[in-house]
């Protein structure tokens, strides 16, 4: 039995049933949860729009000339609802295709062996708990003036605001902010720390912070908002600082100030499950303190991504099937969908650094790639962080074209703990993207070939 069908949740339904286990799942709501329905996949889809329309503006760049260019917002929210819609019933039809039952309602745990859905009690050998997070916004005055959005809500707006501040730097935030940029919106980013974009390695962090006000996104720093205030069609986001009280305007405010796990149904404590700050505890096995009672995905409240969630998910169930199995975090990318595109894994340089773990780092800019440059994407550069005695690769950071897809290298290198070398001794495809993190591995060795030793 598994509570909650998002990207934990179906995955290990799915694994499970492989596995030739019966499998029941419960969902309260779509099936898909946030990263289908509210979060990953309708962002995308939205910045993909973005990304269209930015090419369609420097399109005589390209010898094309379009004139006229204009955006229709409710187009783009029913394509972005049509995509969302058909990858929910591609579950649906997994959900199917695989005899897994699911249940629709909140599934309330009576004990470890028994869950209750609706009037029905439903006995388990083995329980999943995958009811992954929610949003927190912050708890200011003026939180729940109309205008004033969680991204949920954003996510569901029939007009395009004129102006929007958008309060905190999380990942979310920057590819939202990056969107609406794009479509025409006035975007303030306000926080109270400079925009680190934390775990992306600093550099990149700083170079991709230096890109927003060239796009037009201005950010306020410093800005520990305490109050949100409307007047007339107005909202406006207040901080105190040394020279008085600050403040921006904006038509709407979006909060993207984090999220937190969801166990509001479960009665945990009755049941003697630990938690941490509202997160299940598991042990490396993703077994909670009570046994055969699991937990996977945003509900851990640690790596709140999909792609972790739903590894997780293939985890957990394995090891309900006692075939034992440690989640390992080693190899953890991570990437936003902004413009442009940012994409990390493993240890970064200011953490070698700390750690003490002797490293050498090489970069390679785009502007040196020749497929970069018939893309017309030459912002960004491949960086890699090796061990100084072995090669080994221990971390890859990457702004630029496909960030998101080229880091697909590193996430490998890092995992089979392949070095330098054995990236430079595989042929890569000319010309391509990967062709850069090629050259930034030569950088580990006798240098890069398209760039000029100083
Ligand atoms: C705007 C936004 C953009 C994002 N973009 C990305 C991205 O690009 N890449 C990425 O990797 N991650 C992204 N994320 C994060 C990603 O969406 C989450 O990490 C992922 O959805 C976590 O999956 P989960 O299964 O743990 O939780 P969820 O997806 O939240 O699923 C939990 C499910 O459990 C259900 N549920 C809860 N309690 C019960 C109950 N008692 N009974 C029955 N059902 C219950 C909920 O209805 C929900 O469907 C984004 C998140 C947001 C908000």
């Amino acid at each position: 039995m598994i509570i909650g069908g998002g990207s934990a949740g179906y995955v290990a339904a799915i694994h499970a049933a492989h596995l030739g286990a019966k499998v029941a799942l419960v969902e309260k709501d779509k099936l898909g949860g946030t990263c289908l329905n509210r979060g990953c996949i309708p962002t995308k889809a939205l910045a993909r729009t973005a990304e269209v329309l930015l090419e369609t503006r420097r399109a005589n760049d390209f010898g094309i000339e379009v004139n006229n260019v204009k955006t229709n917002f409710s187009k783009i929210m029913a394509r972005k609802n049509n995509i969302v819609s058909q990858l929910v019933s591609g579950v649906e039809q997994l959900m199917k295709g695989n005899k897994i039952h699911v249940h629709r309602g909140t599934g309330r745990i009576l004990s470890p062996h028994l869950v209750k859905v609706n009037d029905e009690e439903i006995a388990t050998r083995k329980l999943i708990i995958a009811t992954g997070s929610e949003s927190t916004p912050l708890p200011i005055p003026g939180r729940d003036l109309p205008g004033v959005l969680t991204t949920d809500d954003i996510l569901e707006l029939t007009e395009l605001p004129e102006s929007l501040v958008v309060i905190g730097g999380s990942y979310v935030g920057v590819e939202l902010a990056s969107i609406f940029n794009a479509l025409g919106t006035k975007v303030t980013i306000v926080k109270r720390r400079p925009l680190r974009l934390e775990p992306v390695d600093e550099e990149i962090g700083r170079r991709f912070a230096q890109t927003l006000p060239r796009q037009g996104i201005e950010v306020k720093i410093g800005a520990a908002v305490k109050a949100i205030k409307r007047k007339g069609a107005v909202l406006s986001v207040i901080w105190d600082s040394p020279e008085g009280e600050q403040g921006v305007h904006g038509q709407m405010v979006l909060m993207a100030t984090g999220r937190a796990p969801y166990t509001k149904d479960l009665d945990l404590s009755e049941l003697g499950i630990q938690t941490d700050r509202g997160a299940i505890k598991v042990n490396e096995y993703l077994e909670t303190n009570i046994k055969d009672v699991y937990a996977i995905g945003d509900v851990l409240g640690k790596n709140m991504l999909a792609h972790v969630a739903s590894y997780e998910g293939e985890v957990a169930v394995e090891n309900a099937f006692d075939h034992p199995r440690k989640a390992d975090y080693r190899a953890v990318p991570n990437c936003i969908f902004a413009q442009p595109e940012i994409a990390g894994v493993g240890i970064t340089d200011k953490e070698a650094n700390d750690g003490g773990i002797p490293y050498k780092v090489s970069k390679f800019p785009f502007v040196a790639c020749g497929r970069a440059v018939t893309m017309g994407e030459t912002t960004g550069m491949v960086k890699m962080i090796c061990h100084a005695d072995d090669g080994r690769v221990l971390g890859m950071h990457i702004m630029g074209p496909h960030a998101s897809d080229l880091i697909a290298e590193g996430v490998l290198a890092i995992r089979l703990g392949a070095t330098a070398e054995e990236i430079v001794h595989t042929i890569h495809a000319h010309p391509t993207l990967p062709e850069a993190v090629h050259e930034t591995a030569m950088g580990q060795l006798e240098g890069a070939i398209h760039l000029l030793r100083i």
